[in-house]
């Protein structure tokens, strides 16, 4: 017995089905949602050929590097919406959150033990790649891993991915085909398989979070013992909250993309979304069409018509106009960059994993004498001498988020201002990593990696510290972006250190 699969399906162990099984487990890890997603519809087609009910299981632990209440709420807002939706449909969904830390040890291999075949979602970076080896590891049962994470598979189209250019003209060639085979729009709309039951003694060990204890007013991610204090924002996590913000986007602001980019806001502040995996980036592409009057099907053979003309450029790649291109460059070409890369180099986050000229070149400054020099804390509270710089910095601690350009200038300066480039590399990544809400993420590893010179090329004239790799100043920024009262707005040490 068994069924076919595509590129996005990795066999992990690869056993038969087991006949006795109770249901088909999916295992919700990193695309948090109920629709456009491959793992859940492999899970449900394991169900119809194998007659059983599907088990989601969605779990959330306490101690994953950089946790605290602002990362958890919005997961946990996602769980709120999929308890609901899936009660509605007359399935069974188990999320359960972790009270103390390693407490939901166990938790997953007992479920497997009832099921035919557990199906789970692929994706590179962060804890991903070894919670997934861990599971193959632990569990004696079929188990598949699905790749949701681009428009393109990670395994389609392999290769060396050295800059933006190589991936693009590599997806021109290949991205037409892969259009036209989404994952489904409702997947749960004609499921009729009834729902699993989860034994009586994995409820009592593992009790799920009821639908109170999800909801934000019940705040559950101040009670839990998360290694950080960093608040919750107002941003919602979840489906719903991701599409009104894709409708606003697209209705009111994609007309104007390239402006919105050098305003000290988000652009689309879609990267949440996407990196929680509440919204897939089909979903974007899709909503983007549509208002340029067309679909990803419809475009498809025009696209494989022109690739070879496009020769990697980014200007006329999908015919659209000047600012609906730009945008798709940046969720298309960028974002499967980083996630291709990080999938494909898995000590990327590593200091001197840059290309050979970008280490050389701050090697060979390691010793130049610092202008300024600052601390991990002084960074951390927006404490330097430049006023830009610290609203940046308090920007991301208060809201969660810094304008795409101020990100840039952020870590370039962040390079330059401190003792080595190592601690530049680390107060990077955990500032990054513990504040934003679309951080621990591929993207959070090729922003900051191209800080230092990856996808980059060498720029001359060579600078004291930061030798070779791409300047940026503040006072250009400052003319360039229309910066209103973003100074004003975060001229002081954020709330959480005073
Ligand atoms: C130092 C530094 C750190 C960064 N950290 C992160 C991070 O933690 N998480 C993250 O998702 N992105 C990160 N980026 C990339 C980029 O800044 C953000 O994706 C972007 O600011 C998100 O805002 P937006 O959704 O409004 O982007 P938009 O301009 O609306 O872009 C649409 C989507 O395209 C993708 N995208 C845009 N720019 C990039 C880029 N340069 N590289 C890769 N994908 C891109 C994102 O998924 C984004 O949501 C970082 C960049 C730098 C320079």
């Amino acid at each position: 017995m068994g069924i076919s699969r595509d590129l996005r399906t990795r066999v992990l162990r690869d056993q038969p089905p087991r006949a006795e099984g109770e249901y088909v487990l999916y295992w919700m890890t990193a695309t948090r949602r109920l629709e456009r997603n491959h793992a859940l519809d492999r899970a449900l087609d394991w169900c119809r050929e194998l007659g059983k009910p599907l088990l989601i299981l969605e779990a959330l632990r306490s101690d994953y590097r950089w946790a605290c209440p602002r990362h958890h709420r919005v997961i946990l807002d996602g769980m709120a919406e999929h308890l609901e939706a899936i009660d509605r449909r007359r399935l069974s969904y188990y999320p359960y959150v972790e009270r103390k830390p390693g407490a939901g040890k166990g938790l997953l291999a007992a479920m497997a033990k009832q099921a035919a075949v557990v199906v789970t979602d692929r994706h590179p970076g962060f804890h991903f790649p070894a919670i997934l080896e861990a599971a193959r590891k632990q569990l004696d049962c079929r188990l598949e891993a699905v790749d949701s994470v681009g428009l393109l598979p990670l395994d389609a189209a392999p290769g060396p991915l050295p800059s933006a250019y190589v991936l693009r003209r590599r997806m021109q060639k290949n991205l037409p085909d892969w259009l036209e085979r989404p994952a489904r729009e409702a997947p749960l709309a004609d499921y009729d398989l009834g729902r699993a039951g989860v034994e009586e003694a994995i409820q009592q060990r593992w009790p799920a979070a009821t639908s109170e204890e999800l909801a934000p007013g019940f705040a559950l991610e101040t009670k839990l013992p998360l290694a950080y204090e960093v608040p919750a924002t107002d941003w919602r996590g979840g489906t719903a909250a991701a599409r009104a913000r894709l409708r606003e986007f697209v209705d009111q602001q994609l007309p104007r993309y390239d402006a919105l980019r050098m305003e000290p806001t988000p652009a689309s502040g879609l990267s949440m979304a996407l990196h929680y995996g509440f919204l897939s980036p089909y979903s974007v592409l899709e909503a983007v069409l549509d208002a340029e009057g067309t679909s990803p099907q419809q475009l498809a053979p025009q696209l494989a018509e022109r690739a070879d003309a496009a020769r990697g450029k980014r200007a006329g790649w999908w015919g659209l106009r000047e600012q609906t291109e730009t945008f798709l460059d940046q969720l298309v070409t960028w974002r499967e960059l980083g996630q291709r890369f990080a999938d494909q180099n898995p000590d990327c986050e590593r200091w001197g994993s840059q290309p050979d000229w970008a280490v050389a070149t701050v090697e060979a400054h390691r010793s130049d004498p610092r202008e300024y020099s600052y601390t991990p804390q002084q960074f951390e509270r927006g404490e330097t001498h430049d006023p830009l710089w610290n609203a940046a910095q308090r920007c991301l601690v208060r809201e969660g988020w810094m304008p795409n350009y101020l990100r840039m200038l952020w870590g370039k300066h962040l390079i330059a201002w401190s003792p080595s480039p190592e601690e530049a590399w680390d107060t990077l990544f955990h500032l990054n990593n513990l504040y934003a809400l679309d951080g621990r993420d591929p993207n959070s590893m090729s922003g900051i990696t191209w800080v230092f010179g990856r996808f980059d090329r060498p720029f001359g004239p060579e600078r004291p510290v930061t030798g070779k790799l791409r300047p940026m100043s503040s006072a250009n920024t400052r003319r360039k972006m229309d910066l209103g009262d973003f100074l004003d707005r975060y001229d002081q040490v954020p709330r959480l250190f005073v």
